[in-house]
């Protein structure tokens, strides 16, 4: 099977497919998304991790040792966690110590024609969500997770800090779940108008990084959701006194910052990572939010390389594997 590998640098190469266990169930991948992580990888930024990439994506179960999975369409939650540990217990894999990730630590992932994940990790896609919308699960269950690291209300005044795939889909969940008084900062334009698409942009304030460079204008919660260090120093000087920083992005280096500033004024920094596909696919199919127009372009899995390089362009937003 044809696969994209990462051993310090990236190829397309043949592999053996892989042998289900018994707790385990085979995928034959659809459709896999490129995203953030991915690339830190291919920087080298997970120090040792070799394998096949990806972790966002949908396919047909194929084989599986529970019958009713086979021939189902599914997605899974990428956090493989022992099973027996007081995090697993609590149904917190993301934070066990011996946990495998899909495509991202000990666990080939899914820029392949096939994967195999444990049965309690996949995720059956009803059939009213289109493939192109599921794709979209993991990362919007990452962005759900936002409102449950902290409780938003409709009268916040919310800074969101970038304006990537992830920062766009927070955009969105806060307008649709919440209705708080949005403001979005980002450095491309072209990213920005991408919301005011949707119809809904009476509710939410996009400006761009050279504009608001300027301003001492403060928010209640601030979103930082850049990857980039300069976006923490952003949060940190637009949040109020008591204000809440959510830091959305992982940095991949050492950051800066003064710790006095953040007791004088009490903030609190609030980390926040994945989140529960099950909510994911509940907020799909209750605010029938499409977010497929963040796709930018569809690549073959043999020009794999290729996808990469081009979901790299600072105007693209989202690039798919099709298979
Ligand atoms: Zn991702
Ligand atoms: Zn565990």
């Amino acid at each position: 099977m044809l696969s994209l590998y990462f051993d310090g640098a990236l190829s397309v190469k043949n592999m053996e497919k892989p042998i289900v266990c018994e707790n385990e169930a085979l995928i034959k991948v659809k459709m896999a998304g490129i995203c953030g992580t991915d690339h830190g990888i291919a920087k080298g930024y997970i120090p040792n991790y070799k394998g096949v990439l990806g972790h966002e994506f949908i396919g047909d179960v194929t084989d599986c040792c529970i019958p009713m999975w086979v021939g189902r369409r599914v997605t899974a939650e990428i956090n493989i966690g022992c099973g027996h540990c007081e995090f697993c217990k609590a149904g917190l894999q993301k934070h066990c110590v011996e946990r495998n990730v899909l495509g991202i630590r000990n666990k080939n992932g899914v820029f392949s024609e096939y994967v195999t994940v444990p049965i309690e990790n996949i995720v059956e896609i009803p059939e009213e969500i289109s493939d192109r919308e599921a794709i979209f699960i993991e990362p919007l269950a990452a962005a759900l997770e936002v409102l449950k690291s902290v409780s938003i209300a409709t009268n916040d005044k919310v800074l969101i800090v970038g304006d990537g795939r992830l920062a766009l889909i927070i955009a969105k969940v806060l307008i649709r779940a919440v209705g708080c008084k949005l403001t979005i900062v980002g450095k491309h334009s072209e990213k920005l108008a991408l919301l005011k698409k949707t119809n809904e942009v009476s509710t939410i304030n996009t400006l761009l990084l050279d504009d608001f460079s300027n301003s001492f204008d403060k928010f209640n919660v601030v979103i930082e959701a850049t990857g980039n260090p300069q976006g923490l120093a952003l949060a940190l000087k637009h949040v109020y006194p008591r204000g809440t920083i959510i830091l959305k992005s992982t940095y991949g280096q050492s950051v800066y910052f003064e710790p006095s500033f953040v007791v004088v004024n009490e903030i609190r920094i609030v980390g926040s990572r994945c989140g529960s596909f099950i909510s994911a696919i509940d907020f799909l199919k209750k605010y029938k939010t499409d977010f497929t127009y963040l796709i930018s372009a569809e690549f073959a899995l043999c020009d794999a390389i290729k996808a990469f390089e081009y979901s790299l362009r600072p105007d693209v937003i989202k690039v798919l594997l099709v298979f």
